[in-house]
């Protein structure tokens, strides 16, 4: 099937999702304006700063165009800073931060980075037969999730074992390690099975 998916493209690590994307040989845009958003089938919104992206989101009306797709169910693949964009809660925000929301979290703002800020370790993850390599760069995790919301990665050791880092809840998928980067494609496919099945 054809899909066009768009990367955010306002700020983050938006050429790395663009790259994967490309390997997996789907059209991609990157998506600063709403006619670009208006040509999605489904949108990534990268790694970065949480509360940057939502304030130049609002300067380039942009933020209620995202929301108003992910309302209609649109598929979106949020990852690290991605995540917090979909939570529809977030601890240890700045005071003024906004997300678009849609999944039903709360997730924890830089919460590893409270011991270290950036380690790697390798998740099992549902629906992929051999685990992730993840890497948290100042990662959320997600401190509360709703009946609605499925679990696909847990770290399983250390200090944050039990911590939720990736989860589904309908078209909308959020990671806090970063998929993008190790040349490991499977999380994006993932995603694009989500976009076919909607
Ligand atoms: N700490 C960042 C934030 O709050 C997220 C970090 C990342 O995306 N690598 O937005």
């Amino acid at each position: 099937m054809n899909r066009t998916i768009g990367v955010f493209a306002l700020q983050g690590d938006v050429r790395e999702h663009l790259r994967v994307l490309d390997g997996l040989g789907v059209e991609t845009i990157g998506v600063r304006r709403e006619s670009e958003l208006d040509r999605c089938d489904g949108l990534v919104i990268p790694g970065g700063e949480s509360t940057t992206m939502s304030k130049l989101a609002r300067t380039f009306d942009l933020f209620e165009p995202i929301r108003h797709r992910i309302k209609e169910g649109m598929p979106v693949l949020g990852t690290c800073a991605g995540m917090i964009m979909l939570a529809d809660r977030v601890e240890d925000g700045t005071a003024d931060q906004e997300t678009l929301g849609g999944l039903d979290i709360t997730v924890r703002r830089n919460a590893f980075g409270r011991q270290v800020d950036s380690f790697e370790g390798d998740l099992d993850f549902t629906g992929l037969d051999a685990p992730v390599h993840a890497v948290f760069i100042r990662a959320p995790w997600v401190e509360q999730a709703g009946p609605g919301v499925e679990a696909l990665a847990t770290v399983e050791e250390g200090e944050a074992a039990g911590r939720i880092v990736a989860v589904r809840q309908g078209s909308l998928m959020a990671t806090s390690f970063h998929p993008e980067v190790g040349g490991d494609d499977r999380v994006h496919r993932l995603f694009l099975d989500l976009i076919d099945e909607s």
